[in-house]
């Protein structure tokens, strides 16, 4: 048997005492000595209709308790669990997605919660497999605690999709209590902590910072994604009255908040508790920081609290951390020279070639960081850009499948990112897949939509850049920009705004401006804004 703490239910066993966590859907309020008791229930019932060590078994849950519980079953029984994407509204071929998530994993047996049964979208979806309600999972006959080591799997964590379909990163128990851990310890997360949590529990965020929360025995409250995205106002009543002191976000989330307060009523909101606010899962923008910080001032948020930081499903989330209570940093340099010459070169805020990277703290407990260009060659100093690629014991073995595998000959993983070190922390650029190369010029489409998205014309600053080719054959840049103007006059002069301020701050000229609705540009089911995909739509 696997000793104490080796294991993730072990782990958590040995955290439970009256950790609390709160479900503000339904109000359910539950101990997770409580939920470990179940999962032992849920884990016998399991072992007695067949789940077995090594099986594959998929989780499609909404952020309920069922999904802590039967995640924790299927981990005491050595099997691993696999979190599926659940449907989000307005987008098109999730059965076909989630089929192909399922197929790759080799899952036969999905727990899903009585919601999710009833849906004939998942019902399609899964049609041929064994799907069973965790509802009807609360007792089974007797088994004896089975023996699970640290290098079975425990996860498959299914990346976001941003730039391909998902992929199914294989994490053992070791990977995971290593990542959880070094997120606790790089906030600091203990029992007087309160975290609030509402991005999907099946989102690699989501599902680490709860467990993550959990281990540290901090009190934590789940919200749905919709609760939040539908009136973040009201959430962050909940959120301040609820006296949480840590929440992370995706950089739209500090933006929705903003948006959603106006300035005179900001005072209304007590956020002096809010200790550790960290902002990943996509690029931090400088300005949604900075504007965010300012803000929210006169309701007592600390800057000191704005903790951006990078990580990746392929290394149980957390990847760099900044010191705590340092408060965001950002570096200016030189645009042109970032893609040109790979280099990070400085200069002032207000030059018009600055471009503003949010500094995202140096490597987390365990994990070795490194700076290679396209070649391989690692970089020896500071401010050279290239890829970004780490190890360390929270990375993953590998994908599913035998498909391609993101490593280096000697062992790091790649993680596609590029970016590069300056004073000890790391500052990512953006990503090599969504480069665009226009007649030899490289332009990150980060530099593209930076240039326009805060335009009033822009629909919550929701626009994408990509490479394309004219009806000529000839390379050029797609900007799409969703927006809620329906007047011709007024898009027309929308257009030629966002036009002017692209060739203004990048020099390109070959572009084409396209504006759309609202929830036009496709996003992953966490949010995420997908280039590549839109390109496939809109050319
Ligand atoms: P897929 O791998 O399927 O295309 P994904 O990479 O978005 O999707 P995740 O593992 O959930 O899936 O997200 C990690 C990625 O998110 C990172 O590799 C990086 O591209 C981006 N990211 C995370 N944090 C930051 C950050 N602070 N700044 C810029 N990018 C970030
Ligand atoms: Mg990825």
């Amino acid at each position: 048997m696997a000793s104490a703490e080796e294991t993730l239910h072990a782990a958590l066993d040995a955290a439970a005492g009256d950790t609390t966590l709160s479900f503000a859907g339904d109000g359910t309020e539950i101990r997770l000595d409580r939920l470990a008791e179940q999962s032992r229930a849920t884990a016998r019932a399991l072992a007695a209709i067949g789940v077995r060590a090594g099986d594959r078994v998929g989780l499609l849950f909404g952020s309920e308790p069922d999904f802590l519980r039967v995640l924790l079953a299927v981990s005491r029984l050595g099997a691993c669990a696999c979190p599926l994407p659940l449907p989000t509204t307005g987008r098109d071929g999730y059965p076909a997605r989630l089929r192909g998530i399922v197929e790759t994993a080799g899952i036969r047996d999905v727990l899903v919660s009585n919601r999710m049964r009833r849906s004939k979208t998942i019902a399609t979806a899964l049609h041929g497999l064994r799907v069973l309600s965790a509802d009807g999972l609360d007792s089974g006959g007797d088994t004896r605690d089975l023996e699970v080591s640290c290098d079975d799997l425990a996860i498959v964590q299914f990346t976001s999709g941003s730039t391909a379909r998902p992929k199914g990163v294989r994490l053992s128990h070791a990977n995971v209590l290593a990542g959880l851990r070094a997120i606790r310890s790089g906030v600091d997360l203990g029992p007087a902590d309160r975290v609030a949590m509402w991005l999907p529990l099946f989102h690699d965020m989501g599902l680490f910072g709860t467990l993550t929360a959990l281990l540290a025995g901090a009190h934590t409250t789940v919200w749905s994604p919709a609760s939040f995205v539908k009136d973040p106002a009201g959430w962050l009543r909940a959120f301040a009255d609820g006296r949480h002191t840590v929440c992370p976000l995706p950089n739209f989330g500090y933006d929705y908040l903003r948006q959603a307060v106006p300035a005179d009523e900001v005072a209304g909101y007590d956020m002096s508790r809010w200790r550790v606010a960290l902002n990943g899962a996509e690029p931090v923008a400088e300005d949604s920081v900075r504007s965010f910080v300012e803000h929210f001032a006169p309701a007592g948020f600390r800057p000191a609290a704005m903790f951006p930081v990078y990580g990746l499903a392929e290394a149980t989330l957390a990847v760099t951390f900044p010191p705590l209570g340092r408060g965001p940093r950002t570096d200016w340099v030189h645009r042109s020279r970032l893609t040109d010459e790979s280099l990070a070169v400085p200069v002032d805020s207000s030059s018009p070639a600055a471009r503003g990277v949010v500094a995202l703290g140096g490597p987390v407990d365990g994990i070795e960081l490194r700076i290679a260009d396209e070649h391989g060659v690692v970089a020896e100093r500071e401010r050279v850009v290239g890829e970004v690629q780490v190890r360390g014991p929270s990375v993953t073995p590998g994908y599913l499948g035998d498909g391609h595998q993101p490593f280096t000959a000697d062992g790091w993983l790649r993680t596609g990112d590029l970016g590069y070190l300056a004073g000890g922390d790391l500052h990512i650029t953006g990503r090599s897949k969504e480069m665009i190369i226009v007649r030899g010029a490289n332009y990150y489409p980060e530099d593209i939509e930076g240039a326009v998205r805060a335009d009033p014309g822009v629909h919550r600053r929701r626009c994408v850049a990509f490479a394309d080719h004219d009806a000529d054959g000839q390379e050029r840049v797609t900007l799409v920009a969703e927006t809620v103007t329906a007047d011709e006059d007024e898009r027309a002069g929308l257009a030629q705004r966002l036009r002017d301020k692209v060739v203004a701050v990048t020099g390109l000229d070959r572009l084409l401006v396209t504006l759309v609705g609202p929830h036009a540009i496709p996003r992953t089911s966490s949010g995420k804004v997908q280039r590549l995909a839109a390109r496939g739509r809109f050319t």
